[in-house]
């Protein structure tokens, strides 16, 4: 997801090798001073302000002394005010005026071992102006568009009710084919009637088509790599390099200098994809930030928002150049906070939390509780491991092994992923839905949801060891996202024979997408796989111009079978609860393995109409090789759902079982009622 390869070489093989080593050195580097140091859980940090007054309480314990400036503008100005901040209770530092302050900005400074530190917004501004470097004083009530208070998410009863869509702003619509006006902005997904050249929809409109029932949003907060003071020179990154984590990025606003528009830009988008029944889920990046020494977290607190090393370096288990301490109180309710904001004030409904092993299991199950309190549709997943090694112990660690202890979070299956379409970091590596045997066994594992099904055998897998997740809503099924070779590319890299052109891969990308949207679990894509778009090859296309990163939306003409199989496979899904089962029982309960015996072929039962199901028993058969395979159906009344690379939720054929084909890349599902 970053700045450099580590990040994403290390993920699922790294794992292992971290538990052996973690232990040396944890007593010295977690941070003992800092544990003891007081922390403040009131919920006026850092600014009230209203039309008569203006007030701050800066949490800064180790500070000697603090003060705030007050400017007319966002930057390149001197201030017009310096108030000293008054030692006040529980490590912060408080000052006020008698007068509102709407429209100007103000930094704090800390003086620190004797020396004035550079100027912050803090750590808890929720409006900024250009590049963030000056904190903003808005009535935030003004930034609600019309109908907010009325304004709400779908309902979820649980989160494999959900399909999630993963996006990046600038990639939705920042291509001349997207026919948006607010091209790689907020606002894009607020345009309806939009088309591509050949009249096809695409934004919002191409969402609902397709039927996902949640948009997953690269990181939204204020990032800093993008400059935006300079948007008209085309700029882009994915943004896992967070700066003011409450506020949102400028460069997705029409105008970054006013603190006001990112906010209702932001407030305009997620009400009209909640107005079109999807929901927003953020990606969210506590685990480091963009700048060390210069961050916000260090200008306020230096040192304590971060874990070290024993020579007192920044540890990195981010490998990004430093990792938060989630596992200190100030850290651990600024992660909460944050959140409950996010889902107060912007009624975002889901987090997807970025290298989540860097937190500790305590504070991820503190988030999970906060936010069902606000909303009990919203959920939390994240990707349960490190892109290195951390002084927090394993067992605290919310890794993917450890996702027993989370209850209310799930967690990426790199299981599925790998097995299905071959190794993450080995572009020529093959999986189950491309030809290469023995992954079979590790994709029952993901058709199971990773629970503890009587006939899996896990000496057999590929990663993890052990049933991880104790029900199928602890799992997030993918075999492509915005880390590594996106689907297509992978398919291109990995199926090279001659007879493999793009129909061949196509038919690939089908049955892979099949194995996931039917798995247990809840089943997530990349956005434009739906209409067989690429990168180019591009591993880590965190920078990558848009000539890379794009979605050229002529693709969907010309891969409408595509498109066409996507929507079916997503219809099928919501229309099916058997696919949505819930618990590990009723998984262990319902759903059924065939042996077969054969490579690349898995046949599974779903039965006794599982999950309150009106279809009494679903086969499932994968056939992952590029031979036709026979298998034997039991006599009953059939209806063919899905067979030789077509799907149709409602049926595209009666049969009466027995010896059947199943065709090469493809899946066979049936269906009876009786
Ligand atoms: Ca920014």
């Amino acid at each position: 997801m970053h700045f450099n390869l580590l990040r994403v070489g290390l993920i699922s093989a790294g794992m292992i090798a971290v538990a052996a080593t973690a232990t040396a050195s944890q007593s010295t580097t977690m941070g003992t001073e800092y544990q003891q140091m007081p922390s403040y859980s009131g919920q006026d940090l850092e600014l009230i302000a209203n039309s008569t007054s203006t007030r701050w309480r800066l949490w800064s314990p180790m500070a000697s002394a603090a003060q705030v400036l007050l400017y007319d503008t966002d930057r390149n100005t001197a201030p017009t005010d310096t108030i000293d901040m008054t030692r006040a209770d529980h490590g912060t530092w408080t000052a006020m005026v008698d007068r509102g302050l709407y429209g100007k900005f103000y930094t704090f400074r800390i003086k620190h071992d004797g020396r004035w530190l550079d100027e912050t917004p803090g750590v808890w501004t929720k409006a900024v102006g250009t590049n963030g470097r000056r904190a903003a004083i808005i009535d935030m009530s003004a930034t609600d568009p019309h109908g907010w208070s009325a304004d709400r998410g779908p309902e979820l009863k649980h989160l494999t009710d959900a399909i999630i869509y993963e996006m990046h702003h600038r990639d939705f619509s920042i291509s001349p084919t997207s026919g948006i006006v607010n091209k790689g902005k907020f606002l894009a997904l607020t345009e309806h009637d939009t088309k591509s050249p050949d009249g096809l929809s695409t934004g919002i409109d191409h969402l609902k088509e397709l039927g996902v029932t949640h948009v997953h949003i690269l990181p939204s907060y204020d990032y800093t790599s993008v400059d935006e003071a300079n948007l008209a020179t085309p700029q882009y990154n994915w943004g896992y390099d967070p700066q003011n984590y409450n506020a949102p990025e400028g460069s997705y606003s029409t105008n970054p200098a006013d603190p006001s528009t990112r906010i209702s830009e932001m407030k305009r988008m997620v009400k009209a994809l909640h107005d079109a029944g999807i929901g927003v889920v953020m990606d969210v990046v506590y685990n480091h930030t963009a700048l060390g020494d210069g961050s916000n977290f260090s200008l306020t607190a230096p040192g304590y928002y971060y874990r070290h090393r024993e020579d007192g370096s920044y540890s990195d288990a981010s490998g990004c150049g430093n990792e938060t301490a989630s596992e200190r109180q100030q850290m651990r309710d600024f992660i909460i906070n944050s959140v409950r904001y996010w889902a107060k004030e912007y009624h975002i409904d889901g987090f997807r939390f970025d290298l989540m092993a860097i937190h500790d299991t305590e504070t991820m199950n503190q988030v999970a509780a906060a936010l069902k309190q606000i909303n009990p549709s919203a959920f939390v997943y994240g990707e349960g491991w490190t892109a290195g090694d951390s002084p927090l112990p394993t067992a605290q660690r919310a890794l993917k092994d450890n996702v027993w202890m989370m209850p209310g979070v799930a967690v990426f299956s790199d299981d599925i992923r790998d097995a299905v379409k071959g190794h993450y970091s080995d572009a020529a590596d093959r999986g189950f839905a491309t030809g290469k045997p023995g992954n079979e066994e590790t994709v029952k594992i993901g058709i199971a949801g990773a629970t503890d099904h009587p006939q899996l055998d896990w000496t057999k897998a590929n990663n993890s060891k052990k049933p991880y997740a104790i029900a199928p809503t602890q799992v997030i099924n993918y075999v492509s996202y915005h880390d590594d070779l996106m689907l297509t590319d992978k398919l291109r890299h990995s199926m090279t024979r001659p007879e493999e052109n793009d129909s061949v891969r196509q038919r690939a990308a089908r049955l892979a997408q099949t194995i996931v949207f039917t798995s247990q679990g809840t089943p997530f894509m990349w956005c434009g796989e739906e209409i067989f778009r690429d990168k180019k090859g591009v591993h880590n296309s965190y920078k990558s111009p848009d000539s890379i990163n794009a979605i050229d939306w002529h693709l969907k003409a010309e891969n409408a079978a595509q498109m066409e199989y996507y929507k079916q496979l997503i219809a099928l899904r919501k229309a099916h609860p058997a696919f949505r089962m819930t618990t590990a029982k009723d998984v262990a309960r319902h759903l059924v393995f065939d042996k077969t015996n054969v490579p690349n072929l898995i046949s599974y039962s779903l039965r006794d109409h599982a999950n309150g199901d009106e279809w009494k028993e679903i086969k499932v058969i994968f056939n992952g090789s590029d031979q036709t395979r026979h298998i034997s159906i039991p006599k009953a009344d059939w209806t063919v759902v899905a067979e030789d690379g077509r799907i149709n939720a409602n049926g595209l054929a009666s049969s009466h079982g027995g010896r059947m084909e199943v065709a090469p890349l493809s899946a066979l599902i049936l269906a009876r009622t009786k």
